[in-house]
């Protein structure tokens, strides 16, 4: 039977840790593509964005790899994140909240040594009010809206933001930073407002130093790099720029296991709902992946897998643990219980994923499920 001894050899993989099937990161390829990066942006540093669990890849195995490639400044979105991450990383690495802090949890981050984005002239306060009733000076980032009205210090705060810091403070503000709105768009306007209001924020705030690109914003140019890049997807392997060639390196691959085939006559219904009636006689597969692991319902009747380059339609509604495919392509007995087929890999990328899934690579990253055998090369 073709491919049998790799079968074999996949299937023992997945049933060591008891799993449903594969997904490797590829550390060497992460260390590479922060590499690239750190050449673009040179000699401004690179910093690495590792919130929501590096993407869904895992915050401690990446954050690690990446010090050990000189990275020293982790972004997280939530002080929970911080918490749970700075056990894992060397005193001398920093880690930022992007979002801020929440009312009350000033002390936590103190006694954390975690470093808040102030992105309010509130939070600036109480953060100061903090650092005053320690008798300490506190480091923070002063992050400023340019245009996305997501988060950051209003325009019209920054004069009293100005203000409060020229008179003797208790914040050591160690560089200010905004973030871009369409940075994947090369051509969109956004960036040129975006980058001409940084300049703006950068000249009223002569003192320090700005944090303005995310993986998309390296690609914009020298212009937008400041002295510290934040990307995040970049490093992940997904594309910082939207309708070129991704010139970054895939970090994951994902395949799920078969557990089950069968031959079905035309006009027979599959999965949930019976929405897919067959036309002809065909064999199915079965594979351990639904929603829940991370592959979106929107691939019902759309999306494929591969096994061996081959493409392998999704037919019928994908459910929560299970998906259906067309193996018909495949000379019979190819795929048996316990085979692996790709999901993500050499022959679908994330961006080819995303986009049959109507999502975006991101949406794919952070989805991905926790009932894969998980390997880190
Ligand atoms: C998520 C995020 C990033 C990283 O964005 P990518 O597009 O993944 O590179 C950078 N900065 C801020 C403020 C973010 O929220």
């Amino acid at each position: 039977m073709d491919g049998g001894v790799v079968n074999s050899r996949a299937s023992q993989l997945a049933i060591e840790g008891g799993a449903c099937g594969c997904l490797t990161v590829d550390l060497s390829a992460l260390c590479r593509n922060y590499e690239k990066l750190s050449r673009m942006v040179a000699p401004a540093r690179t910093a690495a964005v590792v919130k929501a669990d590096s993407y869904g890849l895992g915050a401690k195995q990446v954050s690690n790899a990446l010090y050990g490639q000189g990275c020293r400044h982790f972004f997280v979105a939530h002080f929970i994140e911080a918490l749970r991450l700075k056990p894992h990383l060397p005193r001398d690495a920093s880690i930022f909240v992007l979002n801020g802090l929440l009312p009350g949890n000033e002390s936590a981050c103190v006694e954390a040594g975690i470093i808040p984005v102030i992105n309010s002239l509130d939070q600036m306060k109480q953060w100061s009010e903090t650092a005053r009733s320690l008798q300490r000076r506190l480091p923070a980032v002063l992050q400023f809206d340019t245009g996305m009205s997501r988060l950051g210090i209003a325009p019209e705060d920054r004069r009293e933001v100005s203000a409060f810091l020229e008179t003797p403070s208790h914040l050591d503000v160690l560089f200010i930073m905004s973030h871009l709105a369409s940075a994947d768009e090369t051509d969109n306007i956004q960036n040129r407002d975006q980058l001409a209001e940084m300049r703006r924020v950068a000249d009223e705030f002569p003192n320090y130093d700005f944090s303005f690109a995310n993986s998309g914003g390296i690609f914009l140019g020298e212009g937008f790099h400041g002295v510290l890049a934040r990307p995040g997807i970049a490093l992940y392997g997904g594309a910082p720029t939207s309708g070129i060639a991704n010139p970054m390196e895939p970090v994951v691959r994902l395949e799920a296991a078969v557990v089950q085939t069968r031959t079905v006559p035309a006009g027979t219904r599959v999965g949930y709902g019976g929405v897919h009636v067959t036309k002809a006689r065909i064999r199915l597969a079965t594979i351990a992946a639904g929603y829940a692991d991370g592959l979106p319902r929107s691939l019902s009747d759309k999306g494929s897998v591969y096994y061996k380059g081959v493409r392998l339609p999704i037919v019928g509604r994908v459910s929560m643990d299970s998906s259906t495919i067309d193996i018909s392509a495949l000379p019979e007995g190819t795929l048996s219980c316990g085979s692996l087929v790709e999901i993500l890999g050499d022959h679908q990328t994330l961006e080819d994923l995303a986009r049959d899934a109507g999502l975006i690579s991101y949406e794919i990253l952070t989805s991905l499920g926790h009932r894969f055998h998980r390997q880190y090369r």
